[in-house]
């Protein structure tokens, strides 16, 4: 069959016809051990029944309206999502990046609002917020800048996890309004800032009236062991962004705002003709329903201290590894050398990992990962990587 697809991804040789739980099968029915679940989109593992439930009952009782007429779902999943945040409002998107550009058209607003008219928000060096105009050049990596000039205005960049680069960009910077960052950069190769990191981006924002906007999109709905990443200091955001894992799969994204943030958007200046629809809704309630049920984030909290553990064990030994970083069920292995070709090893031996930053495994499994499944995954993903190592010496 002629590929009639744009050339925007090198894809694996391989494509699956069904899902269930931690495994992917192919056309050959041959199974995978999935440890990137679709990049932290499939938290509940695939084919999760009360997922598929809710969609296929919504799908049978309506897809769409619009938001020209009320949608009770939305307004479900956004009280739920509200009360799990601790935020005041939400606008529903249908991926990361429209989250993200709810959210800098937000800190837009704000500034306007202050009487700034040209605003500028503060993003970080390897951060990633998405692939259209303004989130691209909100990211901080060239490569998926390159090609696409001019960029957007309005946006100034520092070094990630440096408290001190912030201080220095608020005492020399005119005209900011937000800063918009990742708690833990995702992309960017499992990039943990310091402790003190959020609750220094808090104090800087209240200290400067800008709005503290935390890209959320990764490292949502229970991925570091909290519900969410910020819940692991003691602070709120003003702005906080979801997608991947919010819908299992399902499109969806959300753009949360608290206090005067919450208050920015009237009728006219922003929207979506498919955002928040009654089916995307459907499985995002579903998918908040047995989050809460199950408890998913204090097990992925569990899960992910057994696999860092499980792993640091396996590859003490391992020169070539000089570190792994964790939270939760967000995990990296940071090798001294390239290792994209660890993927194509890894998926031979039926197993599904990513490589980020170029020299990053990373790894995002389920949240529902058993602890079978860990001491698994640890087996032979060490072996590979071992193996990985001692031929390429
Ligand atoms: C994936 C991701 C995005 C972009 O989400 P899309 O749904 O691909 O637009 C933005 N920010 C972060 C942190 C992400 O991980």
């Amino acid at each position: 069959m002629k590929d009639t697809l744009m050339n925007t991804y090198n894809r694996l040789p391989v494509s699956f016809a069904r899902g269930e739980g931690l495994y992917l099968y192919d056309d050959q029915g041959k199974s995978y051990l999935d440890a990137i679940a679709g990049i932290a989109v499939c938290s509940l593992g695939h084919a999760h029944p009360a997922v598929t439930r809710a969609i296929c009952e919504q799908a049978g009782k309506l897809v769409h309206t619009s938001n020209l007429y009320g949608i009770e779902k939305q307004q479900q999943l956004g009280a739920q999502l509200v009360a799990l945040a601790d935020m005041d409002k939400v606008f529903f998107a249908n991926s990361g990046a429209e989250a993200n550009e709810a959210a800098i058209k937000l800190a837009r607003l704000h500034g306007h609002a202050k009487g700034i008219d040209n605003p500028v928000i503060l993003v970080m060096e390897e951060s990633f917020h998405g692939r259209t105009m303004a989130t691209l050049t909100a990211t901080g990596n060239r490569k998926v800048q390159a090609g696409f000039e001019p960029l957007v205005q309005g946006f100034a960049r520092v070094p990630y996890g440096d408290p001190e680069a912030l201080q220095t960009a608020a005492a020399n910077l005119k005209d900011i309004v937000a800063v918009l960052v990742e708690p833990v950069q995702g992309e960017g190769g499992v990039n943990i800032p310091p402790e003190d990191y959020l609750p220094g981006i808090r104090a800087l924002c209240d200290e400067h009236d800008w709005l503290m906007m935390l890209d959320e999109i990764q490292t949502g709905m229970g991925r570091t062991g909290k519900a969410f990443a910020f819940q692991h200091h003691n602070l709120q955001p003003d702005v906080l962004t979801l997608a991947k894992a919010l819908g299992n799969g399902m499109p969806i994204g959300a753009c949360l705002a608290r206090g005067k943030a919450a208050e920015l958007f009237g009728p006219g200046n922003h929207g979506s003709t498919f955002g928040g629809n009654p089916l995307a809704c459907a499985a995002a309630l579903a998918v908040v329903d047995t989050m809460k049920a199950e408890n998913i984030w204090d097990k992925a909290a569990r899960a992910g201290k057994r696999l860092h553990q499980a792993l640091a064990d396996r590859l003490a030994d391992a020169d070539g590894v000089t570190e792994i970083r964790s939270l939760g069920l967000m995990l990296g292995i940071q090798l001294d050398r390239p290792c994209g070709e660890l993927v194509l090893q890894a998926l031979e031996k039926q197993l599904l990992i990513n490589v980020t930053a170029d020299s990053v495994v990373r790894l995002l499994p389920p949240l529902i990962i058993e602890d079978e499944q860990i001491d698994d995954l640890a087996d032979k993903l060490s072996s590979l990587i071992l193996e990985f190592l001692e031929a390429r010496q």
